[in-house]
């Protein structure tokens, strides 16, 4: 199947589940007609739907008076482009995820994911509640961009491959897809990291180009057939264990905005990132139960030790990003330390709760 026709069939397969509903506001005339650039392929599932679900809620929470058209990767811009589009006024909205840009700033990384860094409940409460979304305003501030959360995946899955992974030995020589600082981890690990685009995963791991690729989670992973090309699924994604995607307004458009206006953008993508969690975990469920029992997929956890070593690779490779200069030095101190504080408190709540027999 061609790259564009396999997205091709997101759309038909995105409607089999549950797309959100448009409700129709037609009582008032637009009085801003939006276009929103997205990195996704349209209704491409969890992300792309995700970004229709946000277009679809400012436009019913301003009954009508917002029009957002959404786009997907290439119908306007090409997919890496929108962050520059949405910063020059081509389009007043982009929707994404920040560790796309760390070529315009390192320290983007961190509103995003990071190895073995926070999941999504702790990532929210960073981001809304202990001073992260400041930084994160400041740091688009300067690309003419206001940025707000507008999803998350939840913990990813560690990956596919087709042999077992006993110990870190195995990862040497290893061509793996995994972008971003998973990669940089897999790489002072002794493997080789890939960076290839979705749709072209499933061939380079059917045909050996790849030995193994991460992607997202049994949702998605089910949706490009990776069983098919891969014996061995294994978890959990320490690579990226609570993934924020993000939407931008374009600063002039944002302060363009009556206040009642402003304040329905910023709740709306409050909602659309929690709906997005919440697609993403109802859904993941019905595909590991389809993966494990119908295509018995081998799905295992990673050596204690494998995981072991790789976080101490992975906290030299997250800290060398603060040594950058005193802005992300800042950032990192914030992530770390607000991290460090739930630990405590995550022991004796989650992960105590977690741990009953029941
Ligand atoms: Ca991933």
């Amino acid at each position: 199947m061609k790259r564009r026709d396999f997205f091709k069939s997101f759309s038909s397969l995105a409607l089999l589940g549950s797309l959100p509903q448009v409700v129709k506001a037609t009582k008032n005339k637009p009085e801003y007609n939006w276009k929103m650039v997205t990195t996704w392929p349209k209704n491409f599932p969890g992300l792309g739907t995700g970004a229709q679900y946000l277009a679809d809620t400012i436009q019913n929470l301003s009954g009508g008076r917002i029009k957002v058209t959404v786009y997907g990767a290439g119908e306007l811009v090409p997919a890496f482009e929108i962050f520059d589009a949405v910063s020059s006024g081509v389009a007043e909205l982009g929707h994404g995820s920040a560790y796309y840009w760390k070529g315009k700033n390192d320290t983007f990384q961190f509103f995003s994911t990071v190895p073995f860094g926070m999941t999504s409940t702790e990532m929210n409460s960073w981001l809304y509640k202990g001073g992260g979304m400041e930084f994160w305003e400041q740091a688009y501030s300067d690309f003419n961009l206001v940025p707000m959360a507008a999803g998350n995946t939840g913990v990813q899955m560690g990956g596919w491959f087709n042999k077992e992974i006993n110990s870190l030995e195995d990862l040497k020589g290893l061509k793996m897809r995994i972008p971003g600082l998973g990669g940089e981890v897999l790489k002072r690990a002794g493997g080789t990291p890939v960076n290839l685009p979705g749709g072209e995963l499933f061939t380079a791991l059917k045909t050996g180009t790849i030995d193994a690729t991460e992607w997202v989670s049994p949702y998605n992973d089910l949706a490009f057939g990776f069983h098919k090309a891969a014996k061995y699924y294994y978890y959990p994604g320490w690579h990226e264990p609570g993934t924020t995607l993000e939407c931008f307004v374009n600063k002039n458009a944002f302060s363009g905005l009556p206040e009642d206006l402003q304040q329905i953008v910023l709740g709306a993508a409050k909602i659309a990132n929690l709906d997005m969690l919440c697609e993403f975990i109802s859904k993941n469920n019905d595909a590991l139960n389809i993966l494990q029992n119908k295509h018995k997929v081998d799905i295992r956890p990673y050596p204690k030790e494998v995981m072991q070593e790789l976080y101490e690779i992975s906290k030299d490779v997250v800290m060398e990003l603060s040594l950058k200069n005193d802005f992300a030095k800042n950032v990192y101190k914030s992530y770390t330390s607000f991290q460090n504080k739930t630990k405590n408190w995550n022991e004796i709540s989650i992960k105590s709760y977690l741990n009953i027999e029941k």
